[in-house]
């Protein structure tokens, strides 16, 4: 053997059960080729009675951070060192990053929405209508009002997590920001008409999501302006139903496939400092819808 071979890989990866299905490896280790990085990103199933033990395992091996899906974005908090600013706010991490041998909790879900917004439309002073009050509609608004949204209306079917999001907002993140937002809670009538004021609107639901490709939000599409944004979160498949009738009507539209990307990027400039290309790790995704 030659001196100076080095064998070891930097190590990251998910934990998450079910996590087969999780495409993340294949869009990170695009990245990791690409910029010649001697990382790893490994698709690891944990149970929720092995989480513990898992983030210990981490430490122990030197992993320099991971991601955190289903059903351990919570349960995570109590194995960490620290929270960064929105996870604190959101009480979820989806990302955790090793920062002088501490492992902080990070949110980069809504961060990764934020950043495939931002090119199209600056979120700050706007009225924004979002769909859902679960994980990813929780991160997304926390987001948009630390980045200045002025009206923030949550619509969601159940009634309980729709007005648990609307406290949070209306209390630690409005204290956050200064007292400028007001958000307000909608339960979902028969069929949601968006009103007229309403620059950006988000589905933040499962709806529309593989394989239930059909399934359609309860909205009165003709409500849709051509001045209005138009973000759906689902990444498969990125053209929903939704984003298909808002194109119709002349709305800009961003798919959830940039989301899923951006968050993706902004874990990797965590862990290694290096800003990855999207593009390859965009391509990377686009590459298995062809499987
Ligand atoms: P949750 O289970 O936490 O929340 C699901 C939300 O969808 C709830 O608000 C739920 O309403 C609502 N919902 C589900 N089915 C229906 C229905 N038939 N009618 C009305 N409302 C419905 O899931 P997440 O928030 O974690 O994920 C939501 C979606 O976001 C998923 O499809 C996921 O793929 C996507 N996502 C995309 C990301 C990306 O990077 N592009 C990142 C993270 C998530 P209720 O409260 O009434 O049950």
């Amino acid at each position: 053997m030659t001196d100076g071979m080095n064998f070891q890989r930097n190590l990251v990866g998910v934990f998450g059960q079910p996590v087969a299905e999780n495409p993340s490896e294949i869009m990170v280790e695009a990245a990791f080729r690409h910029h010649a990085l001697p990382w790893r990103y490994l698709t690891i199933e944990v149970a929720p009675e092995g989480l513990g033990d898992a983030v210990q395992g981490a430490r122990a091996m030197g992993f320099a951070g991971f991601n955190c899906t289903t059903p351990h974005k919570v349960a995570v908090i109590e194995h960490l060192d620290g929270l960064g600013e929105s996870a604190a706010l959101m009480g979820a991490v989806n990302c955790v990053v090793r920062r002088n041998n501490r492992l902080i909790g990070e949110n980069t879900d809504g961060k990764g929405f934020l950043s495939s917004l931002r090119p199209v439309i600056d979120p700050a002073g706007r009225d924004i209508v979002i769909f859902g009050a679960g994980g990813a509609a929780r991160a997304i608004a926390v987001e948009l009002a630390l980045a200045g949204a002025r009206g923030l209306a949550i619509v969601n079917r159940g009634r309980e997590r729709g007005v648990q999001l609307v406290r949070l907002l209306n209390t630690s993140v409005a204290d956050a920001v200064g007292g400028l937002l007001q958000a307000d809670f909608h339960p979902w009538p028969e069929t949601y008409a968006v009103p007229a004021a309403t620059d950006i609107v988000v589905n933040a639901t499962s709806i529309g999501l593989f394989p239930n490709v059909e399934e359609e939000l309860a909205i009165d599409y003709d409500t849709l302006s051509r001045d209005m944004v138009v973000a759906d979160v689902i990444p498969n498949p990125p053209q929903t139903r939704l984003l298909r009738e808002a194109d119709g009507r002349g709305c800009r539209t961003i798919d959830g496939l940039g989301m899923l990307v951006d968050q993706g990027r902004i874990g990797i400039e965590h862990w290694t400092g290096v800003s990855p290309d999207a593009d390859v790790m965009r391509s990377a995704l686009a590459g298995l819808a062809d499987h």
